[in-house]
């Protein structure tokens, strides 16, 4: 199968482009900005490679000069691809947590890209919708439940934390969401890990975890505006299986991550928390790049000790773990500058 080619030719790591679709009244808005037209040049069908962006600008002697930025990506997927359609892309990476392998799964982009949608699903509860993270849960129960025949056991735990300016909290708990549950020394070294381990027997019971998480989120959010955005969420299923007939065993992990939005925050103009938050935000998502590149170019040093959002996933990152990013973009031509920031941090890390 093309996966296994794919895999084969450049390790463990893979990036998805996905593209939103206009929205609503986003549809009727001119798509010309100043003197500068963008457009993207998409495929057609839900497997296409290639995205190029395009940049027309008019000069003052009424020549127009066209920019073309091309870019390669293991896949493309325009507006129009369903939920369901990229499920069926990532579906064997969901099986291969059941098989043992630590895997991570990113969405990457700037906010209002599409990254929560990707993840979660839209706000309101539509099955035919829902994003990745119900759907691997839904799959992994499937499959486990038939892997039962041939005398596997899955024990499963779920947990649920943010990353918020560069501290660790736990999305679960019943304590207050300001509880920090991870402190490290200077030296990143673990000095306490606390958090919220929910033992997952029956997918209601995950369905209650992500409801709880949500809520946990939106307390946070009505404390510290757009706080979502922010921040980065974790969502960790680990899966411990045993082959009762065999007696062999197995350890996965699946990580399915929502990360703080991309958008260059000028940190010139900003102060205090705001400055904070910039810093903090600049500094995990440069150094994610940094340790999935590490690992590319197989790297002797990866460096996860640099954030802590590496450093809660160094176990699923390098050795045999499987990576997918996700970089999400929007269609806007006011997001132009961004969707171009996007795309190159995405190509540093294919
Ligand atoms: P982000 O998490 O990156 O900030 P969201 O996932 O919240 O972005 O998406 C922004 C808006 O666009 C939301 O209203 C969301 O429902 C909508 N949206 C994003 N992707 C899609 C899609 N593929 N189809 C329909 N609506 C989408
Ligand atoms: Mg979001």
């Amino acid at each position: 199968k093309l996966h296994n080619t794919i895999q084969e030719l450049k390790g463990n790591i893979r990036v998805f482009c996905r593209v939103r679709p206009l929205l609503g009244n986003e549809l009727q808005d001119g798509k010309k900005t100043e003197d500068v037209i963008t457009h993207m040049k998409l495929p057609d069908s839900n497997s296409g490679k290639e995205i190029e962006l395009m940049q027309v600008q008019e000069s003052a002697n009424g020549k127009s000069v066209t920019k073309t930025y091309p870019f390669n990506f293991d896949m493309v997927f325009p507006g129009s691809t369903t939920q369901s359609v990229i499920f069926e892309e990532i579906s064997q990476l969901v099986q291969s947590a059941l098989d043992g392998y630590p895997v991570c799964i990113f969405a990457y982009g700037q906010t209002g890209s599409g990254k929560t949608y990707t993840m979660e699903g839209p706000d309101n509860l539509d099955e035919s919708n829902m994003g990745m993270i119900p759907r691997a849960v839904h799959q992994i129960f499937a499959t486990a439940a038939q892997l039962k025949e041939k005398g596997w056991e899955y024990e499963m735990e779920g947990q649920f934390v943010e990353i918020y300016n560069e501290s660790v909290h736990d999305l679960l708990g019943n304590a207050r969401w300001r509880d920090t549950v991870m402190h490290s020394g200077a030296d990143m070294r673990i000095l306490f890990w606390r958090h919220t381990t929910v033992i997952l027997d029956t997918p209601g019971k995950v369905t209650a975890l992500l409801k709880k998480a949500s809520q946990n989120r939106a307390v946070a959010a009505t404390m510290c505006n757009e706080r979502s955005s922010r921040s980065h969420s974790v969502f960790t299923l680990r899966l411990k299986g045993r082959n009762r007939i065999t007696l062999e065993t197995s350890e996965g992990l699946l990580n399915l991550i929502d990360l703080a939005g991309s958008e260059r925050l000028s940190a010139s103009g900003a102060t205090g928390e705001r400055l904070k938050e910039t810093q903090a935000i600049n500094k995990s998502l440069s150094s994610l790049g940094d340790v999935i590149a590490a690992l590319a170019n197989k790297d002797a040093h990866i460096p996860y000790r640099n954030s802590k959002l590496t450093y809660l996933l160094q176990n699923s990152l390098g050795g045999n773990s499987k990576t997918l990013m996700f970089v999400n973009i929007s269609p806007l031509p006011e997001s132009f500058q961004e969707t171009l920031c996007s795309l190159r941090f995405a190509t540093k890390v294919n």
